[in-house]
């Protein structure tokens, strides 16, 4: 995949929006000053972790201490992830209680149903990540879906937005009708490993009429937590045909 330099009217429109109203931190809503600084304050960019080597070959976990080469992380030793490779842009603590902007911001977007914040975290991603995804040869790009019933309540799904940026940014096709979510489970977020792996089981089925047969697809989410989301929904693409799953998620939760 390579990065397209594109820009519509509604970039233009956005630059326009900016000039009009100096914007404010995605996270804290602080003033942003300077040229350079993008959507976030100093105080919150600073704040925020890139995913950077070294880090885990496959799950793309990064490691603790600043040396040494990537290699593969304990957790996929033991049970192979059914993707081929996953990547974050940044990662926050896992710990509910730990503040920090980028939960902060992903809440907002999900929780506080601000669409909005859709196009500029999918650019942040889209951009960030240029390293992984130009090495991919992905020929579609699946949003995680939601159950039918939580994306009535939150009007949106928030991977599908971040797909879209991705799609933009390198020329390859989005589809979000390709996986369906046709159980609903409980939210992740308090339950332990196995109980999470649990809870997705099953939970996805590939569109009766789309066929994946030898496609290399690259699969969106907004967070990566355990890996159980994705893993289930790699499983039910590669059974499907697929070729080969990659991950890309707007953050990462880390211990
Ligand atoms: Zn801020
Ligand atoms: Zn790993």
């Amino acid at each position: 995949m390579e990065l397209v330099a594109q820009r519509n009217l509604s970039d233009r429109l956005d630059w326009l929006v900016d000039w009009l109203y100096p914007p404010r931190c995605r996270a804290c809503a602080g003033r942003i000053h300077g040229r350079d600084a993008e959507y976030f304050c100093a105080a919150c960019w600073s704040q925020i972790q890139l995913v950077s080597h070294p880090l885990c070959k496959i799950c793309g976990r990064p490691f603790p201490d600043a040396g040494g080469d990537d290699h593969t992380c304990g957790v996929c030793l033991e049970r192979s992830p059914r993707f081929a490779a996953a990547r974050a842009w940044a990662c926050y603590p896992r710990e509910e209680s730990a503040e920090h902007p980028l939960r902060q911001v992903v809440h907002k977007y999900k929780y506080g149903r601000k669409v909005s914040l859709g196009k500029p975290l999918g650019r942040l991603m889209a951009r960030g990540c240029e390293e992984f995804l130009s090495e991919l040869r992905a020929d579609l790009i699946v949003p995680v879906p939601l159950h039918a019933k939580r994306l009535r309540w939150r009007g949106f799904n928030q991977s599908l937005l971040l797909a879209r940026q991705v799609s933009r940014a390198y020329g390859v096709p989005v589809d979000p009708f390709v996986l369906q979510r046709w159980k609903e489970t409980a939210a992740q977020t308090q339950l332990p490993e196995e109980d999470r792996r649990r809870n997705v089981r099953g939970a996805f089925a590939l569109h009766p009429d789309k066929s994946v047969k030898d496609r290399t697809v690259l699969l969106v989410d907004d967070v990566y937590t355990s890996g159980a989301t994705v893993s289930e929904c790699s499983w039910t693409l590669k059974r499907a045909g697929v070729k080969e799953v990659y991950v890309l998620t707007l953050a990462r939760a880390v211990y």
